[in-house]
């Protein structure tokens, strides 16, 4: 298929760079140029405006870090509205505001074009290795188009029926869901190792008993490392997806007490310079209020 690619930070770079070698005719775009470098060696075209990326092309896919950088390519005279072909699709696969997935589908609706969410779980090495979840849904009929790309980039697609924001939903209540692994990881670490208690022997114990599951051994491994730089998921956008959920729970009218304590224990960190950081240092707060050596940062 002839596909645009719109962001290639941590996750898009290994993404369109696993469209390429499924032998998609890929044109990428980046805000900042130097980063289409890798994959225009590796066979894509490059683009020099958002329009360039979506001209003539089946579908176009943004991979951007947050609301404002997916408005800011969206709309406008120069965005993805105003140059996708009509009946192309918009593959939005950050994660985003439920509002702004509503307001995208509208649009793209009323420009004859579809659009699809397919927001991914895996951090930037399965990115890498085509090894991503992919959360997707929009029309049936779209959605079939698009299960080619799905494939050339993750390892299993799950299909949440024909209203895209209800993709970009489930995708926030799991990183609500890893946020709160991560805090409770951190508080239990912390309370063992205070206590003295090893902590590879500790989560050795937890991963191949009642807690072997990747989110327990992934981040587990990262807080008991240590070393949350450079980040894979950078804390600020895990800052995001909390707020990001406790808006969708605002306007749903669903109290999220744990959410709420999620998003004070972020802006713990961030105001601490944990902002170049990765979101699992939020695991190590426990430690540091209780006093054990090693600052986060
Ligand atoms: P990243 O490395 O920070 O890349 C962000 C991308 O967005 C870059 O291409 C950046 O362009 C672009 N961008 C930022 N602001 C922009 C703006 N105002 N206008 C145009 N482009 C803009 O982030 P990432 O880790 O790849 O994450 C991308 C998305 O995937 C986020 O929504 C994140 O929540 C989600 N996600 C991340 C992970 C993970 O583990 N990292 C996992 C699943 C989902 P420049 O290069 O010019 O800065």
């Amino acid at each position: 298929m002839k596909i645009g690619f719109i962001g290639l930070g941590q996750m898009g770079s290994g993404m369109a760079s696993n469209l390429v070698k499924a032998r998609h005719e890929v044109t990428v775009f980046n805000r900042s140029a130097d980063k289409a470098k890798p994959l225009v060696e590796q066979g894509a075209r490059l683009a020099e405006t958002v329009g360039q990326a979506c001209a003539g092309a089946d579908a176009v896919f943004t991979m951007l870090a947050d609301d404002k950088a997916v408005e800011a390519v969206a709309f406008g005279d120069a965005g993805i509205i105003a140059h996708l072909p009509s009946a192309a699709i918009h593959i939005s696969a950050s994660t985003i505001s439920v509002a702004l997935s509503e307001k995208l589908l509208a649009a793209h609706q009323h420009a004859g074009q579809h659009f699809v969410s397919a927001p991914v779980f895996g951090r930037p090495d399965a990115a890498a290795a085509a090894k991503l979840f992919v959360v997707a849904a929009g029309p049936e009929a779209a959605l079939a188009d698009c299960q080619p790309l799905f494939d050339a980039i993750g390892q299993r697609t799950f299909i949440l029926g024909d209203k895209a924001p209800a993709a970009n939903l489930v995708k926030l209540s799991g990183n609500f869901l890893i946020a709160s692994v991560i805090e409770s990881l951190g508080e239990a670490m912390a309370l063992v190792a205070k206590g003295g208690v090893d902590l590879t022997a500790y989560l050795d114990l937890l991963t191949s008993t009642l807690f072997a599951a990747p989110v327990y051994k992934t981040y587990g491994g990262l807080i008991a490392g240590g070393k949350f730089s450079p980040a894979g998921f950078a804390a600020p956008l895990g800052q995001k997806d909390i707020r990001l959920a406790l808006a969708a729970a605002e306007d749903l009218q669903v109290p999220m007490p744990v959410a709420s304590l999620l998003r004070d224990r972020f802006l713990t960190l961030l105001a601490n310079g944990g902002a170049n950081l990765d979101w699992s240092a939020l695991g190590k707060l426990a430690a540091q209020d209780s006093g054990q050596p090693g600052p986060i940062v």
